[in-house]
């Protein structure tokens, strides 16, 4: 582990690594069960021939790399000037260009020792040296030369201040990058199409994100022993995290939102009685003030500053009880995560149970269409002609349209995203989902190493996934139906580009092909004409709009969840 890392680091994470946990005496483990997170950050696995260096004059600031570094390796950020008087003499940086940072820095920096050596950023870096077009504004380069100073570098990156989060205006691609990822340098496969998901999401949520995490890769990643990728802040805060079983993930996440809005119930209540010690302006603020918006929590946050230093003043037990439950007072965001064995299979009937209720949860399914750290057998959503485990001939019928299971609700929020063919809609999802004050579930395109390619490649094959109809994209938003608008959103056009293109360029689909030539062929033919005809199906669904109490109809879900929030049943 690196030098510098705390003491439960050196004593017992490093000794774990090194293969040796059974060296360790049970008394060096935490009385209490406890486990410090973060801990991935300290492992310097090194394990990169080759990673990518940055060319400021070639740049355009997108942040794209950033957005689909599935290991957190490479990183945006914008700092004032002055901080740069310390910079190693390697360091680069240049005049950021974009607004609300005026005469500030920028720059992209690696992770030498945490890179993997993937790929993935260079393949999507769009800037070219016009004068030479092979050389992009980040390019692979031997790591062996650049190690040390690099590593000098990433330190000092991470020394220098984070722009605070509700300086950040508006939350598109290249602004979710400046914001500090909590999910870092997970153990997933080099060049995971699971982890970008994760990683944008602790951006975008920040410290009130809850996760529940299926069993699955995500869970192996994200809480692997003895080292944990998510993280905190500087202000010592971060996402909680818990993981549960395959079949009852969904209610255990439903169990934190019941568990957070209790505490919440109990902190505004015991505000209520102690408001004519508090003062009713505060009472009255922490009570009603809305929490959308990064400028908005920060303040709801300094008001409980000021509540804190109130009840130090009081003796009335109840002051000590609200100490305790005050941050909840904070709104919380709570995502229910896994893959497609749990969300399409073995989880299923508890996820339809969770999107059925009126409360707000966010539901995340990383669908890499099988069974991957998990077995590779086929779930309900692998693809037709697809080979998993159970389906060694290729598989012969459609994959469940669980979004549209989900949108025949009415009050969920849902979202088809596939962040290698439009990453703006996929950040628009996240926000959109996370903002929604009922159920949201958002299915993610997660291109895997059981797909069979080389994942450098896989934010190209996400774009043709999209661009040939077999992951169409959209977004459904029930609060559109009030204004009188089409639900579903059809954020992908008809398709354009060739199904035999996109199974060919995997070895799930060839191995078929490859068996048996007479097969594949009908299964290609049934894989484009079902592709054609879910594009078909949406295509028509968002002509839709849904008749209102105003044109006599009725949208009972939209009530429920409207009157759950109201009655603090739903929301916060
Ligand atoms: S090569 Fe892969 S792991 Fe390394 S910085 Fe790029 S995307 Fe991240
Ligand atoms: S993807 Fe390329 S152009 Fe965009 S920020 Fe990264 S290095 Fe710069
Ligand atoms: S098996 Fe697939 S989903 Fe799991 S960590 Fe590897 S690439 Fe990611």
């Amino acid at each position: 582990v690196a030098a510098g890392a705390p003491d439960f680091v050196q004593r017992v994470t490093a000794v774990m690594l090194a293969g040796h946990g059974d060296r360790l005496p049970v008394s060096a483990f935490p009385v209490d069960g406890t486990w410090p997170t973060g801990t991935s950050r300290w492992e310097k696995r090194t394990i990169a021939d080759a990673v990518p260096l940055w060319d400021p004059g070639v740049c355009i600031q997108c942040n794209k790399c950033a957005m689909v570094c599935p290991h957190s390796a490479i990183r945006a950020k914008v700092y004032a000037p002055e901080h740069l008087d310390a910079a190693p003499i390697t360091f680069q940086s240049t005049p950021y260009r974009g607004p609300g940072f005026d005469g500030w820095r920028y720059t992209i920096q690696v992770a030498p020792q945490d890179c993997t050596g993937c790929h993935l950023c260079v393949e999507v870096c769009p800037a070219k040296d016009k004068s030479n077009p092979r050389h992009k504004a980040i390019n692979m380069a031997p790591l062996a030369p650049v190690l040390d100073a690099e590593a000098a570098n990433f330190g000092f990156f991470l020394g220098l201040p984070d722009p605070p989060r509700d300086r950040i205006a508006r939350l598109d691609v290249k602004n979710s990058q400046l914001l500090v990822p909590l999910f870092e340098y997970s153990g997933a496969c080099a060049g995971c199409g699971e982890t970008p998901y994760l990683k944008l999401l602790t951006q975008i949520v920040g410290d009130r994100l809850i996760i529940a995490n299926a069993t699955g890769c995500s869970s192996i990643y994200g809480g692997n022993l003895p080292s944990t990728p998510y993280c905190k802040d500087d202000n010592g805060r971060g996402p909680a995290w818990a993981n549960s079983l395959f079949e009852d993930n969904a209610e255990f996440g439903f169990g934190f939102r019941l568990g957070v809005d209790s505490h919440k119930h109990q902190a505004e209540v015991l505000l209520a009685q102690l408001a004519p010690q508090l003062g009713e302006r505060l009472v009255n603020e922490l009570l009603t003030a809305e929490q959308y918006g990064e400028g908005n929590i920060k303040a709801q946050r300094e008001r409980i500053e000021e509540l804190r230093r109130q009840l130090l003043t009081l003796t009335d037990p109840r002051a000590r009880r609200l100490e305790q439950l005050a941050d909840y007072l904070v709104r919380k965001s709570v995502w229910i995560l896994g893959g497609d064995g749990w969300a399409y299979d073995i989880g299923y009937g508890g996820l339809d149970h969770v999107l059925a209720q009126p409360r707000d949860v966010n539901i995340l399914v990383l669908d890499t269409e099988v069974y991957s750290n998990t077995g590779g057998q086929a779930s309900k959503s692998t693809p037709i002609g697809a080979a998993a485990k159970f389906a060694a001939s290729g598989k012969a019928v459609g994959k469940k349209d669980l979004g549209l299971m989900a949108m025949s609700y009415r009050h969920v929020y849902v979202a088809s995203v596939a962040m290698g063919a439009r990453d703006a809609q996929t950040v628009q999802a996240f926000v959109e989902a996370e903002s929604y004050p009922g159920p949201s579930l958002i299915i993610a395109y997660s291109h895997c190493i059981a797909h069979g390619f080389d994942l450098a490649h896989g934010m190209d094959q996400q774009k043709l996934a999209v661009g040939s109809g077999i992951w169409p994209m959209y977004r459904y938003d029930p609060r559109r139906i009030d204004a009188g608008q089409p639900p579903l959103q059809l954020d992908s056009g008809a398709p354009k580009e060739s199904v035999h293109e996109y199974m060919r360029n995997e070895t799930r689909f060839r191995m078929v092909e490859k068996i048996d030539p007479e097969r594949f062929k009908n299964l290609a033919a049934a894989a484009e004409e079902f592709a054609a005809q879910r594009v078909g199906v949406y295509q028509q669904l968002a002509n839709l709009v849904v008749p209102t109490p105003q044109t006599n109809g009725h949208a009972n879900g939209e009530a429920e969840v409207e009157a759950a929030s109201t009655n603090g049943d739903a929301g916060e």
